[in-house]
């Protein structure tokens, strides 16, 4: 039995859950058990405030955890990052309040920066030779320049618009964060063995995510033209329909590209075009 700890509520919890149950992973959840067995797999979840989720993996009390990369970062226990999950995309970046001219990171010298982050704040400023006083804050640190707490603040960024509307402005970037999944470096073989079979689902998971099944009727002499516009992964199937003349097509497109291909492909004499969502793709 694997056990994979899990931000109990906040901003990782739904897509945590959702990425599972894509996987074919249930857990029942109730947000007042700390522990949840899974239906589907051998594992069990722990609820858990995500600032305990490095050490839990790293202590072994967890085998697996998914966490923010500024988070464990910060934490600095010694995990394997197994894989990022494409969600829960951030950045940690230093801001001052919108006035002032930045030139470039000597604008720091001497200042003093509020931050949830310090461990990772204090690493940036001494590779860059920067000597500047780190207030700690756990909460609402974009408000600390207008309320003269500090200078400039150091914290997670993703729309900008917290920025915005406190007057700030973005100056440097320090981190990109996105959700990982990370791991207890000393698994038994039995627990890799689980684990190797839960990349696998993720893996056919995020393989498909975005991309879609087309299947689509065209006369035979259009075939050709098709398959120049189509970018399958590999070449597309091609099957002669019971009306002679006429073939069917299917494969795999892209979500970003997908209405542009259609329109092209309609172009060249392509009908009656079915569009079926992707579950897994195991390549
Ligand atoms: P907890 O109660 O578990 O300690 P928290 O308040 O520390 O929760 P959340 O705000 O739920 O944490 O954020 C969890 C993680 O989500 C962050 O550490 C970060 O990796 C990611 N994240 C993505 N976008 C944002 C954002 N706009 N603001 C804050 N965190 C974000
Ligand atoms: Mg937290």
């Amino acid at each position: 039995m694997l056990r994979i700890a899990i931000q109990s509520k906040g901003r990782l919890h739904d897509d945590t859950v959702a990425l599972l149950a894509e996987a074919d992973i249930k857990i029942t959840e109730s947000k007042r058990t700390l522990l949840a067995k899974a239906k589907g797999y051998p594992l069990e979840s722990l609820f858990l405030r995500d600032d305990d989720i490095p050490q839990t993996v790293f202590d072994g009390i967890a085998d697996l955890g998914v966490v923010g990369l500024n988070e464990l970062k910060e934490k600095g226990y010694d995990v394997d990052i197994v894989r990022s999950l494409g969600f829960g995309g951030c950045r940690l970046s230093l801001a001052i309040p919108k006035g002032e001219d930045y030139t470039d990171v000597s604008w720091f010298e001497g200042k003093k920066i509020a931050t949830s982050y310090p461990k990772i704040l204090q690493q940036f400023l001494e590779e860059k030779g920067i000597h500047a006083s780190i207030h700690v804050i756990t909460g609402s640190v974009e408000i600390s320049t207008s309320i003269g707490i500090a200078d400039a603040i150091f914290d997670i960024v993703s729309s900008g618009s917290t920025l915005v509307s406190n007057n700030l402005k973005e100056v440097e970037v320090v981190l990109h964060s996105e959700a990982v999944l990370i791991g207890n470096k000393s698994l038994s073989e039995e627990k890799k063995a689980l684990l190797d079979g839960l990349l696998f689902r993720l893996e056919a998971v995020k393989q498909s995510e975005g991309k879609k099944y087309v299947l689509l009727n065209a006369p035979n002499e259009s075939i050709e033209a098709i398959t120049k516009i189509l970018p399958g992964m590999k070449s597309p199937t091609v099957m002669p329909l019971a009306e002679a003349g006429w073939s069917s097509v299917h494969t795999v497109l892209d979500g970003d590209r997908f209405w542009e291909i259609v329109a092209q492909l309609r172009a060249v004499g392509a009908q009656g075009i079915l569009v079926i969502p992707i579950e897994k793709m195991i390549l």
